[in-house]
């Protein structure tokens, strides 16, 4: 029998999966004891599991679902190229027609001069490339000392070695002794969190700033580049204040370092231009791309390089680097159609102009629910932050991510994918949203706050 097309009832599934399945970010145990929720299918916004509950996915998966579930053309493509070349590899000289011309297509697509791409599995693994990447460039103009990696705290860089090095999450330092030499952290720009009395203007200059003392703390001989996201995702969406790009801005370029921006989630349209650079005005080096560069359909990351690194790298011979599956056929045709429907459908159009500004005024009015001490917007990816105390934008007393847990629990109830991180509760839903599908979210995003906010209250955590 075959288990995929004529599989067993839930329960079993569930002790099947927590035998032999050990997952990604999840207890164990704790997964033994509930069971996962084990999802069937999925069309356009809704995913169903395999009880029948129909659930609004307001995450795209992981952030990555960007022209939405079940586009057949793209399993058309996908089954096209599986017959015609399932598979050969792009080292030693050799190529094939879907790298070339989705490569050709991201260097249009790309701003600046950002014309040459490098090609990994996902974002984590485009990651490493580029910490090899800017320490081969420097050695390859003769200073190699130039290879400290400035990142930020609370940033999300991916869960390889270099990946979470790169990243700011404590939780992930705590395990398999990261980060790996050469690579510091400043602070992020959480104003919500961090900014005490400042104004968020105020505080954006001075987290900026941080970069520039670390570059003459470190010596600017020594550091190779700065990392960060356009909108720091996984940490929380936290959306930078005003000041904030134009002042990294302004350090990046007088200082000789190269910067990286992270674009695996803003890329391809989240916050309502094709790229978050484009969106702050920020003029990357490199771009890191994954998620929405195939809506997840298959798996594959980038790194896209501007012409002066990559024609350094070149003419310095080999790069002795690469991944058996970079630049896979089939993940390149499978990119290619999914940026074809990106733009067809003017899905991004629909962020900035059309679905967008109407989600903004929906989500910006929770600001005024009791539990929410800020709500954040930009383009389709938002966070509120719950507080026991708005005006003090204060913690709560209970360990962080106790209420954001019971909150989760309920959206979880109500068929709503949000997603906390700590006590903020994120979105990052597929592009393709109309406003009834807005609505529908927000009254069941409105319905968790609420119950949230009477269980916490009954619990005597509301403080
Ligand atoms: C998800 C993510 C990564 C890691 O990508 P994977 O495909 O999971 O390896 C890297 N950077 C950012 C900003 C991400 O959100």
């Amino acid at each position: 029998m075959n288990m995929i097309t004529n599989h067993p009832p839930t329960a079993e599934l569930q002790a099947i999966d927590a035998a032999h399945h050990m997952h990604p970010f999840t207890a164990g145990a704790e997964l033994a004891q509930k069971g996962a929720r084990i999802i069937k299918s999925a069309k356009g916004l809704t995913l169903t599991d395999t009880e029948g509950h129909q659930i609004l996915d307001a995450m795209a998966g992981l952030w990555c679902v960007n022209i939405g579930y079940g586009w057949d053309s793209i399993a058309d493509v996908a089954a096209r190229q599986m017959k015609e070349l399932p598979y050969y590899n792009t080292f030693f000289q050799t190529s094939h027609v879907p790298v070339i011309a989705l490569s050709q297509k991201l260097a249009e697509m790309a701003p600046g001069d950002l014309n040459h791409v490098f090609y990994a599995s996902g974002g984590s693994d485009a990651n490493d490339t580029n910490v090899r990447l800017v320490r081969h460039y420097w050695a390859a103009k003769g200073k190699p000392e130039k290879k400290v990696i400035i990142s930020r705290e609370n940033a999300y860089h991916g869960s390889t070695m270099a990946g979470a090095s790169l990243g700011g999450m404590q939780p992930m330092h705590a395990q398999g002794g990261l980060p790996i030499a050469d690579i510091v952290h400043i602070g992020q720009p959480n104003w919500y969190a961090e900014g005490g009395e400042m104004t968020p203007e105020e505080f954006g200059l001075a987290r900026a700033r941080e970069l520039e003392a670390k570059i003459a703390e470190l010596g600017e001989d020594k550091v190779a580049a700065f990392i960060a996201e356009p909108i720091q995702g996984a940490g929380g969406v936290i959306i930078p204040p005003a000041t904030y790009w134009p002042e990294i801005q302004r350090i990046c370029d007088a200082h000789e370092i190269l910067l990286i921006a992270d674009e695996v989630i803003c890329g391809f349209g989240r916050t309502g231009k094709m790229f978050g650079s484009e969106t702050y005005d920020i003029r990357p080096h490199i771009m890191t791309v994954a998620k929405g560069l195939s809506s997840g359909y298959a798996p594959i990351g980038a790194s896209i390089v501007c012409d002066e690194v990559a024609n350094t790298v070149a003419e310095a011979g080999d790069f002795n680097h690469g991944y058996t599956y970079s630049g896979h056929p089939v993940s390149c045709a499978v990119a290619l159609e999914n940026l074809r429907i990106l733009e067809e459908e003017q899905m991004v159009e629909n962020v900035a102009s059309v679905t967008g500004p109407y989600l903004k005024e929906k989500w910006e009015q929770l600001a005024d629910h009791p539990l929410i001490g800020e709500a954040q917007i930009q383009g389709f990816m938002a966070s509120v932050a719950m507080t026991p105390d708005k005006a003090a934008r204060a913690p709560f007393a209970a360990d962080k991510g106790t209420v954001g847990l019971i909150c989760r629990g309920h959206c979880f109830d109500n068929n709503l994918i949000m997603r906390h991180v700590g006590d903020r509760m994120i979105i990052a839903p597929p592009l393709l949203m109309t406003r009834a599908d807005v609505d529908s979210l927000m009254d069941r995003a409105v319905k968790a706050l609420d119950l949230t906010l009477a269980e916490i209250r009954d619990k005597g955590l509301y403080a």
